[in-house]
């Protein structure tokens, strides 16, 4: 079964976040603080991790996010006694960088859509995404010019992206769904194009994924190809 922190996915909207020091960790000789609660995403749900900075007095990078035993640790580069436990803090997320992910992981999506071969795995990145599908790369070569025009359309026609709370009993026609005990599923939406389960952020609309730019095709091996995506 996947499990998911979902602290940090429902606090994911926010840009600025009051909260406690909750405790200091040491890993391969770097510093990383977990917060009481955390607007940053780790790498997770097919989506790198966020940046940002934290204040408590001064302002400290945040460098990178990551997830370990269910906990959001974030990579700070300070020293341990520039910060204690339950110092009150504001954590600021770099929104320029998640609004570029998100951006990414809804072009991914929507490719997806357009695509009858399955996806196999998505990355949502900064300023690189991949998407692995499996099928025929001779014939999706042959089909990429108007799956690249379909999707360069939809952009134009600001096609709502909405995320919805769903009972599985309440689930149908959702692409890329795997069962899992939860009661309630997270889906994505691309009204008219298809949902997915996904636990990522996305833009609002379809307009606001904005100028996508693509590789050709490329063999990864057998009946797997990737299309690597760029900002
Ligand atoms: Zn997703």
């Amino acid at each position: 079964m996947r499990t998911m922190n979902n602290n940090y996915i429902s606090l994911s909207d926010i840009k600025k976040l009051e909260t406690k020091i909750d405790d200091i960790y040491h890993y391969d000789e770097k510093i990383f603080i977990s917060f009481k609660n955390c607007n940053l995403r780790p790498t997770a749900g097919g989506q790198l991790y966020d940046k940002g900075k934290f204040y408590n007095g001064t302002w400290w990078d945040i460098k990178e996010v990551i997830q370990k035993n269910n906990k959001i640790l974030c990579w700070v580069d300070a020293k341990e006694n520039n910060f204690k436990v339950n110092d009150t803090v504001l954590i600021d997320l770099d929104y320029k960088r998640r609004n570029a992910i998100s951006r990414m992981h809804s072009a991914i999506h929507l490719i997806s859509y357009l695509n009858t071969d399955k996806m196999t795995s998505g990355h949502a990145g900064y300023a690189k995404s991949r998407i692995d599908f499996k099928g025929d790369i001779k014939k999706f070569e042959k089909l990429f010019p108007k799956i690249r025009n379909n999707f360069q359309n939809i952009i134009k026609q600001r096609k709502k992206i909405i995320v919805k709370y769903l009972r599985s009993s309440e689930i149908k026609n959702v692409k890329e769904f795997y069962c899992t005990n939860s009661l309630i599923y997270r889906v994505v939406e691309i009204e008219n194009y298809g949902t997915s389960m996904c636990y990522g952020t996305h833009v609002n609309n379809t307009e606001e994924i904005g100028e996508i730019f693509f590789d050709e095709p490329i063999s990864v091996k057998d009946d797997i190809y990737k299309i690597n995506l760029y900002i």
